[in-house]
């Protein structure tokens, strides 16, 4: 691969601790870590693609690193193809999706983490949260389903178990998928128009874009507080599907790298064995 067609540093796109996050300044289409077109990425987001195929099974195989990454955006900010795509191909045994919905009865009894800890990522796992613990924090706070001195108080909370989870040997990404207004009325305006995409299609959505500025402003005061330097967030870009899919594969790719893992030594004396 020539060098002008490596991507640039991911670190534009992460957010650094106590950092007051205006997303009005965080362009949804920036595309300055690959000025390349969505032709010349393929190529690219194929190599990550294999790359990751491989350090997963490094990861399962050594059983020591545990991986969490949390997508968080908007409706359509294209959480579930983030799933479909910079997954591909990785074995299903090593990585688990927890999605996470309304609660339950069940789970509004208990505490808001008491849902989430149990699925976060053991020894040689990834676990990719689809919505999470964040909602605690969002969707509570727009809708006012807490007070604000009970959803205030969580961000510490949450600093502190992801604390207590990167302490304990997780490595934490965190992604939140920035699109634009304009970007989604488009994503639900095909929901409608395209057959195949209508079971997608929900008239919440259409409510809850109504809160678009409530959720901007929830959004922003995640990001302010809670992106760490264990745990940091990454603001991706997430207008263009491709250009979002090859961000979080490279984040994903080289944080992986990073981990320096190595496969377990084989028993010994392997040579003599023959198979009968
Ligand atoms: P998705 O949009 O993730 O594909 P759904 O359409 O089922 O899936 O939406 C899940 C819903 O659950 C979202 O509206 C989300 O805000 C809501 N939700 C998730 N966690 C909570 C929570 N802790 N409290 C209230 N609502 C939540």
């Amino acid at each position: 691969m020539s060098e002008n067609m490596k991507p640039g540093s991911m670190e534009r796109y992460r957010v650094p601790p106590h950092t007051q996050v205006q997303l009005s300044q965080w362009d949804p289409r920036d595309g300055s870590a690959f000025p390349g077109k969505k032709q010349d990425a393929k190529a690219l987001f194929r190599d990550l693609n294999t790359r990751l195929e491989t350090l997963q099974e490094l990861l399962y195989a050594e059983n020591k690193h545990k991986l969490l990454i949390v997508l968080q955006g908007m409706d359509t900010a294209g959480k579930d193809g983030v799933i479909r795509h910079v997954f591909e191909g990785v074995n299903p045994q090593g990585v688990k999706v927890a999605s996470f919905k309304v609660p339950t009865a069940q789970e509004l009894a208990h505490d808001y983490l008491w849902r989430v800890h149990r699925h976060t990522p053991g020894r040689g796992e990834i676990v990719i949260f689809n919505r999470s613990h964040y909602e605690d924090v969002l969707v509570v706070r727009v809708h006012e389903l807490a007070p604000p001195e009970v959803w205030g108080r969580r961000y510490e909370h949450i600093n502190a178990f992801e604390k207590l989870l990167t302490d304990e040997g997780s490595t934490i990404l965190k992604f939140y998928l920035h699109i634009d207004k304009a970007a989604q009325k488009n994503r639900l305006q095909a929901r409608l128009d395209e057959p195949l995409k209508r079971w997608k299609f929900n008239r919440g959505d259409l409510k809850e874009r109504k809160l678009w500025p409530d959720y901007l402003a929830a959004y922003e005061g995640v990001l302010s507080r809670t992106s760490t330097e264990a745990a940091p967030w990454y603001i991706v870009p997430a207008n263009r599907k491709w250009y979002r899919n090859l961000v979080i594969a490279t984040v994903v790719v080289e944080t992986l790298e990073g981990l320096a893992m190595s496969y377990p030594d084989p028993e010994a004396a392997l040579d003599d064995v023959v198979i009968v």
